[in-house]
């Protein structure tokens, strides 16, 4: 097994008892990357000087001073800040930013002694299902040429399952965790809305997104939210609350659990093969002890709708502030300032953000604000409230994350609208704000991962480890990796 291969659990073993150096572990990531990045994408830059410094300082560490990650490499989407190194968003318009801070995530990971190779490729700003609208790089997904890896988190999805890092954290608005996270077969955990600091995340919804982490295994995630979960005086959504040791969740055993099987997910639309692992998976819990429920979430058919009047409304305005003044790109031939904003964001952004803003801009304009984004947010909180329901009855929903496994480039390109469908089963967790994972579930007959979602009440991440960790157990998928 090459060091690049190891779980965090495995190498912080090594790391501890000196049989390994961070140094010859980074190095091992590094050369990784170097090998396979190019066809793979994951990386949209690669800091290899910063990165050895920071081994060679965890390697110095004693005592006190060794972190719970002491050493351990990991990745970063591009969309959550890091001082000093280029933060672009997948976009032309940031493509030159340079970020004064670093995130609360990223600060909580260094102090903790984490290794940070480099920022993972994603879709711009963060719209998107495949990550095909980075203007930089195309993540692939490790599993087969030609297909995916899901998004927008692909490149961090593509970077863990490809071994290229040990870890990753990206940001889910609508199921950018939790659906490349399924797509290329590793752990993604979305947090209940205030559990993790938005603060140094460039926004896009910022009533919606959430930072996570994608890992190998369960346990890897649940040390990962040990570290960048807790209060921030900076984000003033974040939650204060007691921070448990999620390691503690890893119970093997179901019983005195309710797993709830919401009706409304598998309907037509769904691919029979996703549905197999899905009921599979639930077979499993049950043999384990779980209790299985079947519950109702009525207003499913609604959230692609609400979602996408929420997400581009919120996005038109927060991405305002790129005006070519203060960030970023800047048109220098235009000859006023009106035409200097115009050709600026003309030029610096790609088709689906300018979609986004259009379509945002028109819910939220006068005269069209009540019937679009203000019933939008009423629907939402029906949305909030069959969930509510549904966990009087059950612990845990079980669910597909995706209606399919990975599909081909360009297949869903030309319809954006096929595109927001295919967001149908992770995007409710985020109106609600609850939290929900996607743990590796099977294959496909083309050999293709497929994740089953989990979702639980606010703030009871401890249970979705529980279960997941169940799963993972008997479900015997997630050694599996990718031959490259
Ligand atoms: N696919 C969804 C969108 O394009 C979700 C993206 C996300 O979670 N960032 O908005």
């Amino acid at each position: 097994m090459y060091p690049y291969e190891l779980t965090i659990g495995q190498a912080l073993e090594k790391l501890n008892s000196k049989e390994l150096s961070s140094r010859e572990l980074t190095l091992s990531c590094l050369d990784r990357i170097a090998d396979i990045d190019g066809h793979i994408k994951a990386f949209i830059s690669v800091n290899r000087d910063y990165a050895l410094a920071m081994a060679d300082k965890a390697d110095a560490a004693k005592g006190d001073e060794r972190g719970v990650l002491c050493g351990i490499p990991v990745s970063i989407k591009d969309l959550l800040c890091t001082k000093g190194i280029a933060t672009t968003c997948g976009s032309k318009i940031l493509e030159n930013f340079i970020p004064p801070y670093s995130a609360t995530v990223v600060d909580r990971l260094e102090q903790e002694g984490a290794v940070i190779l480099g920022k993972t490729s994603m879709d711009e700003f963060a719209m998107g299902s495949t990550s095909e609208t980075c203007a930089f790089k195309v993540p692939e997904n490790p599993w087969r040429r030609g297909y995916v890896a899901g998004g927008s988190s692909g490149g961090s999805a593509a970077s863990v399952a490809a071994c290229e890092c040990l870890a990753s954290l990206g940001s889910d608005t609508g199921g950018s965790i939790r659906q490349p996270a399924s797509l290329c077969g590793v752990v993604g955990m979305k947090p209940t809305y205030g559990r993790v600091s938005r603060y140094g995340l460039v926004a896009y919804a910022s009533s919606l997104d959430q930072v996570g982490p994608f890992s190998r295994d369960v346990r890897d995630c649940a040390l990962m939210m040990n570290v960048i979960a807790g209060y921030d005086t900076k984000d003033s959504t974040s939650v204060q609350r007691a921070k448990p040791d999620y390691t503690q969740s890893l119970i093997t055993g179901m019983k005195g659990v309710k797993i709830g099987i919401p009706k409304e997910y598998f309907g037509a639309g769904l691919d029979p093969e996703v549905e197999a692992v899905v009921r599979k998976g639930a077979a499993l819990l049950q043999e384990a002890g779980a209790e299985i429920v079947d519950v109702s979430l009525p207003h499913t058919d609604y959230c692609v709708a609400v979602y996408y009047l929420i997400a581009p409304a919120e996005a038109s305005s927060n991405l305002a502030r790129y005006d070519g003044v203060l960030y970023g790109y800047r048109d220098m031939t235009a000859e006023s300032l009106i035409d200097m904003y115009k050709e600026s964001r003309s030029a610096g952004f790609g088709a689906e953000v300018k979609r986004r803003i259009l379509l945002g801009t028109y819910a939220l304009s006068s005269g069209y604000y009540d019937a679009y984004y203000k019933k939008a947010s009423q629907v939402r909180t029906i949305i909030t409230n069959d969930f509510k329901k549904a966990f009087e009855l059950c612990d845990v929903l079980i669910s597909p994350v995706a209606p399919s496994p990975a599909w081909k480039f360009g297949e869903k390109g030309d319809d954006p609208l096929e595109m927001y469908l295919s967001d149908i089963f992770s995007i409710s967790a985020n109106l609600a704000g609850i939290p929900g994972i996607s743990v590796p579930g099977g294959f496909s007959r083309e050999g293709l991962p497929i994740g089953i979602q989990l979702q639980g009440p606010h703030f009871k991440e401890e249970v979705l480890f529980r279960v997941a960790y169940n799963i993972e157990k008997s479900a015997g998928v997630s050694d599996k990796r990718p031959v490259l």
